[in-house]
């Protein structure tokens, strides 16, 4: 190899940095449907076909893309979230990257609708491999669509790693689970392959869209919690004794309503279960953590899945604590037998 640098241009760039956002189809349709949610969506349409592989189609009924501004949403650091990294300090929407769209785009077929309030017409633009083919006025109802075709059809060492259909529509389908909990004033509807999966109310009521999901028989077994101290805002829904999983399938954690993997918020509700279900089953949980996003970073990793907490310690203690004594103090528990 000769000893040369190369600086790499913007479509290698955005093809290498999309391996690190863009995983699999389940991937994009986290990165679109956050993007509803961050345009203040009431309503989000989720359309797959194919586990994703042949198409994804999300239209939402947001705040939509100023004309002008349509082409730079695919550039790379390109966001309307963040201006500089103190905005981090006080963050609340869920994207900030700016890499989602540009890494999308430059592995895929992209086709956009969107249109603001503000504008009489909306724009449709064409992105193909990263480039922006056409870009013309459309009519359009407020909002954004956004269709993606053939994904990974320019990397084909990604493509080889596609799961089957039914495995790709399974990760699908547990992510769009996982958006409708945290959201459940936005009424989300998934169709599979023509056929519906889930059409959440929007009622802003988390039961309605556990009901909607995973039906009454974990509905009727759940205790509301709410419980606020120096740390930490804590709402949701915790499972009684009756049920419980051996899989972690059913334990749903959000921060500041962005679900996340907390090895630390987990063990916290194991610790406070002890005794309480069976050694090594694992109780339901839904719950939401409002913490001041001065003192988490969800900037660790591409796909923000994991938090850091300032006050790891103090958090782990009070939130196992408050579970310990509501969990004990509801008549929804009974009498139980003592587990080891
Ligand atoms: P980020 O979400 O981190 O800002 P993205 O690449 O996901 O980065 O999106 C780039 C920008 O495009 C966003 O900041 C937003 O301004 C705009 N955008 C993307 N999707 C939508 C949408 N569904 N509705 C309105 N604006 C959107
Ligand atoms: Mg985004």
């Amino acid at each position: 190899m000769e000893n040369r640098i190369n600086i790499l241009d913007d479509l290698t760039i955005n093809k290498i940095a999309a391996g690190e956002v863009v995983e699999r189809p389940s991937s994009v349709v986290k990165e679109l449907i956050e993007n509803c949610v961050d345009a203040k969506s009431t309503k989000i349409i989720v359309d797959i076909v194919d586990g994703g592989k042949k198409s994804i189609r999300i239209t939402d009924n947001g705040i939509g893309i100023p004309s002008s501004e349509v082409s730079k949403s695919f550039l790379r650091h390109a966001t309307s979230k963040i201006k500089e990294i103190d905005d981090l300090y006080d963050l609340y929407s869920l994207g900030f990257r700016g890499e989602a769209l540009a890494s999308i785009s430059a592995v895929s077929k992209l086709e956009m609708i969107t249109k603001t309030k503000d504008e009489a017409v909306g724009t449709r633009v064409y992105v193909e491999g990263g480039k922006v083919i056409t870009k013309e006025p459309i009519g359009a109802t407020n909002g954004t669509t956004i269709i993606i075709k053939d994904i990974f059809y320019n990397t084909p060492v990604r493509q080889k790693f596609l799961k089957s259909t039914h495995a790709e529509t399974i990760n699908i389908s547990d992510l769009i689970n996982k958006l409708a909990i945290g959201n459940p004033n936005i009424q989300i509807k998934y169709i599979n392959n023509g056929k519906p999966m889930l059409n959440t109310p929007g009622d802003n009521k988390l039961l309605s869209v556990i009901r909607s999901i995973y039906g009454k028989d974990i509905t009727g077994n759940l205790i509301e919690v709410e419980y606020e101290c120096s740390n930490f805002k804590l709402s949701g829904y915790i499972g009684n004794n009756n049920v419980y999983r051996s899989n972690k399938n059913l334990q749903h954690i959000y921060i500041n309503k962005r679900f996340v993997k907390s090895k630390l918020i987990l063990d916290a509700i194991n610790e406070s279960y002890k005794s309480i279900i069976p050694g090594g089953k694992h109780a339901v949980c839904f719950l939401d953590l409002e913490i001041k996003p001065s003192t988490i970073d969800v900037n660790i990793h591409p796909t923000k899945l994991e938090v850091k907490f300032e006050n790891e310690q103090e958090i782990y203690v009070e939130l196992r604590d408050y579970l310990k004594r509501k969990l004990l103090g509801s008549t929804l528990i009974g009498k139980y037998e003592t587990y080891n």
